[in-house]
């Protein structure tokens, strides 16, 4: 699972870059799938209950489960919410980001991504064998509501190994209370999503597309988590150094 975090790590490196202003969705997923069957993966998405792209890519409003399409054109300004998940050699790994495109990023805007991303580094904190569950829900809960931003709860973090999504589930939210102990050796996909307002979603026609019911903008930020005796260990990183006694 390292390995593949490592691998996945790198895809997203290299595919995020191609994510700018005239290029549709469907182009960036296509650009993603080669990547990750360049590295002899498999996309995790793609088929996924039904799921018909490579990746997910939200936009704006869209808080995730975006589909690719050749009909959404990427436009300067644009927020761009990527998700990407792969399998390789039977195990999975699954990391997302949020990129504003441009230059000049409105102060609110850089304010939500830096709450979101923020919140994903309490939660990687809290990845701390014999501590339960809930201490990285209410963690991630702590930075989003200090900043007067909304968690979704609708979308929760999960547990993931042998199969992209697995048990525990990793609420957003929630007393430090809550859950199981946490265990050397579970890997979790801690994933907060911020939003400003309300924090309703709908769902497109699509049957897929998770929009904020307001309208607002949304911020998504995920990686996938070790809990080792060492700490918590990024895996979904392109470096490990150091890492190499787990
Ligand atoms: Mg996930």
């Amino acid at each position: 699972m390292q390995e593949n975090g490592r691998i996945l790590a790198g895809v997203f490196t290299r595919v995020k870059p191609q994510a700018k202003p005239g290029v549709s969705t469907l182009q960036l997923a296509e650009i993603a799938l080669e990547e990750i069957r360049a590295v002899g993966a498999e996309s995790a998405f793609l088929g996924y209950r039904g799921f018909p792209g490579a990746i997910c890519i939200s936009l704006n409003e869209e808080v995730v489960h975006g589909i690719p399409s050749p009909n959404r054109i990427m436009r300067q300004g644009d927020l761009v919410k990527i998700d990407m998940g792969i399998m390789r050699n039977g195990f999975y790994a699954d990391m997302a980001e949020t990129l504003y495109l441009g230059e000049d990023i409105p102060p609110e805007t850089a304010r939500l991504l830096a709450t979101t991303k923020k919140a994903l580094a309490a939660g990687i904190c809290n990845c701390i064998a014999g501590q339960t569950l809930g201490k990285i829900s209410q963690s991630i809960q702590q930075v989003i509501e200090t900043e007067s931003l909304s968690v979704v709860k609708r979308f929760v973090g999960h547990g993931i190994g042998r199969s992209l999504h697995e048990k525990p589930p990793v609420p957003n939210f929630g007393p430090s209370h809550r859950g199981p102990r946490l265990e050397i050796g579970m890997v979790l996909a801690i994933e907060p999503i911020a939003t400003f307002g309300s924090p309703e979603v709908a769902i497109k026609q699509d049957g897929w597309t998770a929009v904020t019911a307001d309208g607002a903008l949304s911020a998504h930020f995920e990686h996938t988590v070790a809990i080792s005796a060492k700490g918590p260990v990024i895996l979904t990183s392109t470096c490990h150094a150091g890492q190499e006694g787990l």
